[in-house]
């Protein structure tokens, strides 16, 4: 196809999972496609990374060699709470260990490969939808495109441009932040473990060359608290939990500080505003703690894929391909995302954690139940 300048079928900004992997079947399906990504890859990300099973052969249909990787397979889940006291439960379907440097770089190079213009250290500063054609503003010029999707996470200053409905909606008491390191330290290859502390949790996992993933999340509030200092925090809160204690003293860790993000908020937002099909996090956000956020995104970019085909098909009309990403989404996804905020209320809590390891040791069916609840079937 010849491409005209700064022209697109499709516009992603935001080059995460979810843009990556859209990105990715849009240009196997023969549809031009410019990706901006506000960051240079390869970079870190807060992120537990801890990839759900549920997405492996989406991963390896869509061009990348998991299994030449060899990542770590994480069957076992452990909970633990700062008493001590810990569940264990073997995973229904598990997950793969992988981190974000090297999977979302791996995916920017697949979609380069195939044909995407990714432009990445690009922030797009604006976008505008007038006569059926998106213009979008970024560092790098002026793009127009027929179809734009918001795959730009969590918060971005374009939802402030879209006058996005979650904005006014915000509660102060559900805002989070994320701290996550890379660690070396003697730990089984296929356990994922959750330990909460007051106000928070920390999940610990392996990914790639003996590298451990050690992320954890906590209400702002609590680091506030510590005059904004981190480690101060880590002494005085997580360590009351005898794992962390552990793991933060025995651990070799690889940088020299911790990757951290703000502005973290659980809940679903809406899956299209101003006629842009929102992707993943920036359609809604599901608790870190389920470990299935980047199935959630690849799951919608699966989805979507489907559908923008139909519409250049011309088979749906715009207002149909809207209707039916938005019916997708709610009912795909809300219901997983709703449980994931309970989950993650009672493990923020340490009387309620103490009490919910004693009832799923008890009774472990209903462990495994819940967890069931948090996570989606292969795509
Ligand atoms: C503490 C924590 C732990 C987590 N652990 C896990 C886990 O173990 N497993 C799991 O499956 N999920 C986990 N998640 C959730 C997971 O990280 C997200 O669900 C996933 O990253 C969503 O992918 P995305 O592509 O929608 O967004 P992102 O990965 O956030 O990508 C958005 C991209 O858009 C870019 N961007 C933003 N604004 C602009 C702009 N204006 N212009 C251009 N680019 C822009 C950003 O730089 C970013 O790269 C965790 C989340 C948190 C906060």
């Amino acid at each position: 196809m010849i491409q005209e300048h700064n022209k697109f079928q499709v516009a992603i900004i935001g080059g995460g999972v979810s843009g990556l992997t859209l990105a990715v079947q849009l240009a196997d399906a023969g549809y031009s496609c410019v990706l901006f990504e506000r960051n240079r890859y390869p970079f870190h990300k807060v992120c537990g990374e801890y990839v759900s099973m549920e997405s492996w052969h989406f991963l390896e249909r869509i061009g990348l060699d998991l299994t030449e990787m060899k990542l770590p397979q994480i069957k076992e889940v452990r909970v633990s709470s700062p008493s001590g006291h810990m569940f264990s439960q073997m995973h229904p379907i598990g997950g793969f260990g992988i981190s974000r440097y090297t999977l979302d770089s791996e995916l920017a190079k697949l979609a380069k490969d195939k044909g995407v213009q990714v432009k990445d250290a690009c922030k797009v500063t604006d976008l505008k939808f007038d006569s059926e054609v998106f213009t979008i503003v970024s560092e790098k010029g002026i793009y127009t495109s027929e179809l734009c999707v918001g795959a730009w996470g969590k918060q971005s200053g374009l939802d402030n441009k879209l006058s996005r409905g979650f904005l006014k909606k915000q509660d102060r008491t559900q805002n989070y932040v994320g701290i996550k390191y890379h660690v070396t330290l003697d730990f089984p290859d296929d356990i994922i473990e959750l330990h909460n502390f007051k106000n928070g949790y920390c999940g610990m996992s392996k990914i790639e060359e003996n590298k451990y993933c050690l992320c954890y999340m906590t209400v702002a509030e609590n680091l506030k608290k510590h005059g904004g200092d981190i480690k101060r925090m880590e002494k005085e809160v997580l360590y009351q939990n005898p794992f962390l204690k552990t793991y933060f003293t025995k651990s070799h860790f690889l940088f020299e500080k911790p990757v951290a993000i703000s502005q973290i908020k659980i809940g679903y937002k809406s899956a299209v505003e101003a006629h842009v099909l929102m992707l993943g996090d920036t359609a809604g956000n599901i608790a870190p703690l389920s470990g299935n956020g980047m199935s959630i995104a690849m799951r919608s970019s699966f989805f979507l894929c489907q559908q923008v085909e139909r519409y250049f098909k011309q088979q749906i009309s715009r207002e149909q391909l809207e209707k039916r990403y938005e019916r997708f989404w709610k009912s795909q996804f809300r219901s997983r995302i709703r449980i994931s905020g309970c989950l993650q209320y009672l493990l923020k809590n340490t009387a309620l954690t103490n009490m919910a390891i004693g009832l799923f040791k008890r009774i472990p069916a209903l462990g495994d139940k819940v967890i069931r609840a948090t996570y989606g079937s292969p795509f």
